[in-house]
């Protein structure tokens, strides 16, 4: 029976568990802890069954003029998919093609390596420095495209925009991708920089800053060369990507500026409020633009904390992993989750402390 010999065989990504207790603490999966715009809600309210007879619009066209007005590019430039991961999964398929070793940092979004075995792309990690930042230098040998995100995934930290045009200055032989999956809690974007370089192209997605990690809707902004070429790949994978519902949803999503910028400012709110009880509580953590804070203490060990936290009921993310085994990413909730998760520390920390 050798059938088996035949077979891919890939080590899958593991998501973050989405465990659902009563009264339980979600803070381990970046999701947004308040609801979607008030219009998403009615334009759920307004889908007709009888729409879901026919196959969805294959370019997304409504939800791609949305996004090209909010962001003040052609439509040409705006491709959309089933998520983020979705959009980077054909973006690896896409622009990493060459044979050579595509670039990305040791501690990243942990996604990035699981593709580039699943799709046969050779890869090389170029480690952070002491203080978790990019350096721009590890970028400039031979490789096969570049890809990172900005903030970093799970540090929070934002590079700068001239360390970024460093690398993509450096590449124009490659794609490099900025995965902008936090952008929106403070950080700047790199889309103004695609007047500049053909090379570039920047991902977000709806399932952080707008709240809609359940719709699964994501998108690419480049030149529209390059978006050709992804929509090229899309259509030899599957031409109905995204739903119906999800196209109509994320459109009026979209069009909901206020709610989104109001709930943003207030997650970066308690994100810096944040950062003040957990100094207090004696954790390091580098300064983060996200919606999530990657903490490590000296007297408690991680492992340890992420263990008593999830008996308490509070789900935060710990990796045991090189590097980071004594960090937990903890994402920003409700204020008053926040609260709840001080309680807790308040009295595990300084138990610990106090031997
Ligand atoms: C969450 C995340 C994504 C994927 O999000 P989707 O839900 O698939 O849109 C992509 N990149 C990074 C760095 C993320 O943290």
């Amino acid at each position: 029976m050798n059938w088996e010999e035949n077979v891919r065989k890939v080590i899958p990504y593991t998501a973050g568990e989405q465990p659902n207790k009563p009264g339980m603490i979600k803070l381990n999966t970046n999701e947004c802890p308040y609801p979607p715009a008030p219009g998403v809600a009615g334009a759920i309210q307004a889908l007709q069954s009888e729409a879901f007879r026919l196959y969805p619009d294959p370019d997304a066209s409504e939800l791609t003029q949305a996004l090209a007005d909010y962001y003040k590019v052609k439509p040409g430039q705006v491709f959309v998919g089933v998520g983020s991961d979705d959009v980077l999964a054909m973006a690896f398929m896409t622009f990493f093609h060459s044979g050579k070793p595509i670039l990305f940092p040791d501690v990243t979004y942990s996604f990035y390596d699981v593709w580039a075995r699943l799709f046969e792309i050779p890869y090389q990690t170029c480690p952070l420095d002491e203080n978790w930042h990019i350096r721009a230098k590890d970028y400039k040998v031979p490789n096969g495209g570049v890809i990172f995100p900005n903030p970093n995934a799970p540090t929070g930290l934002e590079e700068s925009q001239e360390t970024i045009e460093e690398i993509i200055k450096a590449n124009p032989d490659v794609v490099v991708i900025v995965d902008e999956a936090y952008v929106d809690f403070g950080a700047e974007s790199s889309l103004p920089l695609l007047d500049k370089y053909e090379n570039l192209l920047v991902v977000q997605t709806f399932s952080k800053s707008r709240a809609m990690a359940g719709m699964r809707i994501g998108f690419a902004i480049g030149n529209e060369k390059l978006i050709q070429y992804l929509k090229d790949v899309k259509f030899s994978f599957n031409s109905y990507t995204m739903n119906y519902p999800s196209q109509k949803v994320g459109t009026a999503a979209v069009r909901e500026e206020k709610y989104f910028q109001d709930t943003v400012q207030r997650i970066m709110d308690t994100r810096e409020r944040t950062k003040e009880r957990l100094r207090q509580l004696d954790f390091r953590f580098p300064d983060s633009k996200a919606n999530f804070i990657f903490a490590s203490h000296d007297k408690v060990p991680a492992s340890q904390l992420f263990h008593a936290l999830r008996e308490a009921n509070i789900y935060v993310r710990y990796w045991d992993k090189p590097r980071i085994h004594n960090h937990l990413r903890i994402t920003i909730g409700t204020e008053e989750e926040m609260d709840r998760l001080f309680e807790f520390l308040e009295k595990y920390v300084r138990s610990v402390e106090n031997g």
